[in-house]
């Protein structure tokens, strides 16, 4: 076995919809992975938060049969990426900004992407932050 020079290669990360038409690669490491709970979001997914995770976007490419997802601007400034076919919300692109954020449930693997934070958690249903941080002071249930 020989002992290269060269960097070790960035992890490529995959990504896609329900269907498989629109379907990305992506690499560098994951900023900010966020769970968002604000209207909009609710909306769009049909449920109570969204898992956010930020890539550099000059590091996404599409690689599907589908090419690019069709974008709908939710915001003048802020353009949400969802497959025409199935309908899968799959990135949000704010203008001005090197990142694009992917949903984290249309990675291939969450490695690294747990939540650090909860936006718009005032909006969120209570029982979602129930959910999210159970109290570890008390005792499990001893069954589900
Ligand atoms: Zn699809
Ligand atoms: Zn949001």
């Amino acid at each position: 076995m020989v002992v290269g020079t060269a960097e070790p290669k960035p992890k490529v990360r995959t990504g896609r919809c329900l269907c498989g038409d629109t379907v990305y690669e992506v690499d560098g490491a994951p900023d900010d992975p966020h769970l968002c709970s604000c209207r909009h979001e609710t909306r769009v997914s049909g449920g109570p938060a969204v898992l956010w995770v930020g890539f550099r976007k000059d590091r996404l490419r599409w690689v599907g049969p589908g090419g690019e997802p069709t974008w709908y601007s939710s915001w003048p400034t802020l353009h949400r990426g969802f497959c025409p076919r199935c309908g899968s919300q799959l990135v949000s692109v704010a203008d001005g900004s090197d990142m694009i954020m992917v949903t984290g449930f249309s990675l291939d693997d969450r490695s690294g992407t747990d939540p650090v934070g909860h936006s718009y958690r005032e909006e969120a249903v209570p029982w979602m932050t129930i959910a999210l941080a159970p109290d570890p002071f008390r005792p499990q249930p001893a069954s589900m």
